[in-house]
């Protein structure tokens, strides 16, 4: 069904917004609004999604890589495609590096479960496919500065074209049913209601970021190492058979011009030295970033009929790899309310959307959180705190539950 579009009042009114009505409006063309697009579409359920960026840099933009098992299905049973099984990367565990020496945790083993390698841009090539291949009505290069009327029967996002050209007066409206806030991190949409409506913000800063370098090189390992040192954490990750993707723990403040190749190299091997020798195969560097990071939790993630999901609700430090699949999890528990709304009316599912999700997100939050925490060395921590740390990886490596408490986790909780 296509979204019908029309002006207001007077079509020769620049001044008059362009009017488009349809069902479900998504604020955000990320993962999390173009799989819900995509879901609704099926099932028939118009929708419109409001995407501030153009496909272009968000093709290029490289971001989070681990899919949990549930987050593959995702894409492959809703016939998305299959590129994810055939492109994708499946992997069988991590290992923890600690005192120098590697513990490998082996997924099936442990869980019958894996995840799988393969990179957030190529998620969103397939999605952003897969809208086109269906009619889906994606507007880019257009930032919404306005939604309104939330708690009523029509909500409406206002927007402008930023694309080169377009009149940067003109203001588009779209009017719906339901409001979808799926714009990252920095949400405008969760931005429009603050805690004088009832809604709380939890969250906390670390002291420390991750500095990340895409490299043109062989796979130093088959698997993830994630490794606590004296110098601070390193992720030692992969993304295809030339290209691997790593990070090592650094002062937020960190400029990424002041690391030339030599010096990323020679911090990355220090992290992973240890009795066995192991060394990293190095290669040309053709990426750097300082990725900050915090836990963060909106409550409630919905506020009449807006709904927010993935990160505008929350954000989560990357070191449990579950933003993303976050991000899905909510689309999953959002999609069916919605399909249950428009099949039967009820407002139930959508009555209990933020309580269903926010139990997967905050156990997502505790998992990032303690992943963060044992494996990173803050610059100030007492030498108790170094060593007890040691004694956590040691518990958890040293110990079958412990190996499974990690290992169901990072491979990702049954859907609601
Ligand atoms: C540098 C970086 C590295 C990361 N690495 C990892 C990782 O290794 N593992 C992991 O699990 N997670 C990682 N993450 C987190 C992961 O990328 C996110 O959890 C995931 O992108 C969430 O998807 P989303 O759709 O909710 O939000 P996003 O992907 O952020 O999508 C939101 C979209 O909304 C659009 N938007 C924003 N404002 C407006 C507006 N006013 N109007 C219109 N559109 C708007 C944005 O352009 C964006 O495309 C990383 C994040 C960053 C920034």
């Amino acid at each position: 069904m296509a979204a019908s579009t029309a002006n207001a009042d007077n079509a020769d009114r620049a001044d008059t917004p362009q009017v488009t009505r349809t069902q479900v409006g998504i604020v955000g063309g990320g993962p999390a609004g173009l799989l819900l697009s995509h879901l609704l579409a099926k099932q028939g359920i118009e929708n419109v999604v409001i995407e501030l960026r153009d496909h272009e840099t968000i093709k290029n933009t490289h971001r989070a890589g681990i899919l949990e098992q549930q987050a593959v299905k995702m894409l492959t049973e809703s016939g998305v495609d299959g590129r994810v099984l055939t492109h994708g990367d499946e992997h069988e565990g991590i290992d923890l590096r600690f005192n120098g020496e590697s513990h490998p945790l082996n997924f099936p083993d442990l869980v019958d479960a894996t995840v799988t390698l393969y990179a957030q841009n190529e998620v969103f090539i397939d999605l952003a496919a897969a809208r086109k291949r269906d009619g889906g009505d994606i507007r880019y290069e257009s930032e919404v500065i306005e939604v309104a009327d939330l708690k009523s029967d029509t909500p409406k996002i206002r927007y402008k074209d930023v694309s080169a050209g377009a009149d940067p007066d003109a203001v588009h409206e779209v009017h719906c049913d339901i409001l979808v806030g799926a714009d990252g991190s920095r949400s405008f949409c969760r931005r429009a209601v603050g805690q004088e409506q009832g809604h709380q913000d939890f969250k906390i800063e670390y002291p420390f970021a991750w500095f990340g370098i895409l490299t043109e090189a062989p796979k130093s390992s088959p698997e993830l190492i994630y490794a606590n040192s004296p110098h601070g954490f390193a992720l030692i990750s992969q993304r295809s058979a030339n290209v691997q993707r790593m990070y090592f723990q650094c002062d937020p403040a960190e400029k990424t011009e002041d690391w030339s190749d030599d010096r990323i190299w020679s911090e990355l091997q220090k992290r992973v030295d240890g009795p066995d020798g192991f060394q990293l195969k190095t290669g040309p560097i053709f990426d750097k970033t300082v990725l900050g990071f915090r836990s963060f939790v909106r409550e409630p993630m919905s506020h009449g009929n807006m709904f927010l999901a993935g990160d505008a609700a929350h954000t989560v430090p990357p070191t449990g790899a579950k933003g993303l699949n976050l991000a899905f999890a909510d689309i999953k528990v959002l999609f069916e309310a919605l399909d249950s709304f428009y099949a039967t009316g009820s407002r139930e599912l959508l009555d209990d959307y933020s309580e269903t999700a926010l139990k997967r997100v905050w156990k997502a939050q505790n998992f990032s959180y303690w992943m963060t925490s044992m494996l990173h060395t803050r610059k100030d921590a007492h030498p108790f705190e170094t060593k007890r740390a040691l004694g956590e990886l040691e518990t958890v490596t040293s110990s079958r539950y412990g190996q499974q408490y990690l290992a169901e986790s990072y491979t990702g909780w049954p859907h609601a």
